[in-house]
């Protein structure tokens, strides 16, 4: 008899959690911990596809300081955050967020080094967050995740393009000139479009001692020099991953002589 009222409990917090666990994967487009980074399908693969690069830009102009730079693309989960509902003590920021008239709390934990991520990069990129999650959740997180406003423009699930029941992020959408674009990503999917723009994150979920960020500036500071991004990219980046072979070699050269923000500036954008 003792059993029942505790078989009733477990149903309800087994139900509690599939409802949660609903509730988060319809803000939040994760990549589930314990899984391999998505593949891209072989029919995503088919290299006719073009992108459906008409319509409104998604991006407005640069800002003054940072005319002529080249443009970073941020994914959000599990590239700079990693966010749950279930409680941790650990959550470096909390998030009420209403679903369907109930407040819920997000527990986010933050990436380690992306605060200095973004100063650096802010240095040296116009920064832009590009996530498949929805506003409601990726806004008020990035209003306490980059209170310096380093990303003056923030993209949502609504500015993707939906193919194949898959969240895309066409970078040809943002009206910037894709030799100088730049997009990291965890997850393959995102930036299917435009492969060779891609500069591919690993997944974090919790790992303190993760240094992730600190690997990507370092050849963020390099690329911010080169006439075409996607020159490098491609020898760089295999198989969705950095090639740590590629990478020492390509971290090994001479760094070029600094050049402020003038020469730094591209001329004629090539679409
Ligand atoms: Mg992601």
């Amino acid at each position: 008899m003792l059993q029942q009222p505790q078989r009733k409990e477990s149903t309800r917090r087994s139900s509690q959690k599939s409802q949660e666990t609903s509730a988060l994967s319809s803000l939040v487009t994760q990549v589930p911990q314990g899984q391999q980074q998505p593949k891209m399908p072989n029919s995503f693969m088919d290299k006719s596809f073009t992108s459906n690069a008409g319509g409104e830009l998604l991006l407005g102009p640069q800002p003054s300081r940072k005319q002529g730079w080249k443009t970073l693309i941020l994914d959000l989960d599990e590239t700079l955050v990693h966010s749950q509902f279930k409680y941790i003590d650990t959550a470096d920021i909390t998030l009420p967020i209403e679903i369907e008239g109930q407040i819920n709390t997000i527990f986010v934990q933050v990436r380690p080094y992306v605060q200095e991520f973004l100063r650096r990069m802010n240095e040296k990129y116009e920064i832009v967050v590009f996530t498949a999650s929805l506003s409601k959740y990726a806004e008020p997180l990035m209003v306490k995740l980059d209170p310096q406003g380093f990303c003056k423009y923030k993209l949502f699930r609504e500015h993707c393009t939906l193919h194949k029941n898959a969240y895309v992020k066409d970078l040809k959408r943002l009206g910037r000139s894709m030799k100088d674009v730049i997009i990291v990503d965890n997850s393959p999917i995102a930036y299917l479009f435009q492969p060779e723009n891609a500069l591919p994150a690993v997944s974090w979920y919790d790992d303190r001692s993760d240094k992730e960020l600190l690997r990507l500036a370092n050849i963020l500071d390099r690329l911010v020099y080169e006439d075409d991004v996607r020159k490098v990219l491609r020898t760089l980046v295999q198989n969705d991953h950095i090639c740590p072979k590629q990478e020492q070699l390509y971290l090994s050269v001479p760094t070029k002589p600094k050049r402020d923000n003038t020469t730094v500036r591209h001329s004629e954008s090539s679409k």
